[in-house]
């Protein structure tokens, strides 16, 4: 695909670049530029035109733009990190390209090439790797996203859109070390149902969530646990994150792929790194009971989150309503498959997978 690239006249000054990055947070600072690529339907069954890199800056939209009113939308998250060989490199974008994909379809949006998808990431690249952080675990955090930008209030999917990246620098997600998070039982919401949108990467399922997270906060916990009370409060996931059990013989138990979660790359990845070393994964429906069980009686030892932001996270506690699960604290297995992880995507460790690829 043809990229025009106009260079940002404006970009952030050296210095306070180089200050953002000493502390960068999580997705609050923005690199100078932004990737896009427009689609039109002219009845034609759409095409994409207008590749181009431009100054970050806000999106012009007509109020009547789908998304705004009925938030068509699908997004991605990923990683990039600059190895000791001077390379940046990000983690299995093809795996992003494809589930951007699925999620476009269950949101009736059109198909991006996985080609242009990662051409996407590396045109980003081009312009703003001096925006990669350094340091333990700090990353550039790329954010490529499609949204619904026709104006028409009618409902049906939108015969213009725009597919984008941003970038934002990103320090480590909790800080450092592993500290174990406190999570919020979610019993008065649910994030996804039987032929919903669960799977897909759409900002509602997040929407739907907040309510939910708002009511962890109140608890003074840190993150959401969804349950499918359909059956039998079988754990789903947490509201970004998937969600892994390791069992006193060293198994590990995560919920299988029903529609209803989302397919995380991390996830995938957590299953090939613990089938590598032997361990036995089995991915079932596994309930909130079978947990709570589980870790009174000792079989269940070991209780993490997994997802791009945050990589791996030990689960400390469960707060169900009145009642407060103690988890074990940070196990072996969680260190040890969170250190190999984030050690091939930093470049510590051989990606023996082929994981990485470059983007500049
Ligand atoms: C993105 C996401 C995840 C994690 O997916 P990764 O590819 O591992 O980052 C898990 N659950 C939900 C709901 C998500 O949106």
């Amino acid at each position: 695909m043809q990229f025009d690239i106009i260079e940002n006249p404006h970009p952030v000054a050296q210095d306070r670049r180089r200050e953002i990055l000493a502390d960068p947070g999580f997705g609050v600072h923005f690199s100078d530029h932004t990737v896009i690529i427009d689609w039109t339907d002219d009845g034609d069954g759409g095409s994409w035109h207008d590749a181009r890199v431009e100054a970050y800056g806000p999106i012009a939209l007509d109020p009547a733009a789908s998304v705004l009113h009925y938030a068509q939308e699908v997004f991605e998250g990923m990683k990039a990190y600059r190895h000791a060989d001077g390379g940046v490199y990000t983690f299995r974008p093809r795996a992003n390209a494809a589930r951007m994909n699925r999620s476009a379809a269950r949101m009736a949006l059109p198909q991006l090439d996985e080609e242009a998808f990662v051409e996407s990431l590396e045109q980003m690249l081009a312009v703003d790797s001096s925006w990669v952080p350094e340091g333990e675990g700090a990353a550039l955090y790329l954010r490529p996203f499609m949204i619904a930008t026709e104006a028409f209030l009618g409902v049906r999917p939108a015969r213009e859109v725009s597919y984008r990246v941003i970038a934002s620098p990103a320090g480590n997600y909790f800080g450092g070390e592993l500290k174990p998070v406190r999570i919020w039982v979610s019993r008065d919401f649910t994030r996804s149902g039987p032929g919903g949108t669960g799977a897909a990467k759409t900002g509602g399922n997040y929407a739907g969530s907040l309510a939910a997270q708002a009511q962890a906060a109140e608890h003074g916990c840190d993150q959401v646990l969804f349950l499918d009370p359909l059956h039998e409060n079988a754990v789903e996931e947490l509201g970004g994150m998937n969600v892994f059990l390791v069992t006193s013989d060293g198994r590990l138990i995560t919920p299988q792929l029903t529609g209803t979660i989302l397919e995380g790359v991390t996830r995938d990845s957590v299953i090939q790194l613990a089938q590598d070393r032997g361990l036995a994964v089995e991915e079932r429906r596994v309930t909130l009971d079978e947990w709570a069980r589980g870790i009174e009686d000792g079989t269940i030892v070991e209780a993490f989150a997994c997802g791009t932001a945050a990589v791996i996270t030990p689960i400390g506690e469960l707060v169900d309503g009145e009642t407060t699960i103690a988890s074990p604290g940070t196990g072996e297995v969680t260190a040890s498959i969170r250190e190999e992880l984030l050690g091939i995507q930093t470049g510590a460790v051989a990606d023996r997978h082929g994981w990485m690829h470059r983007l500049a």
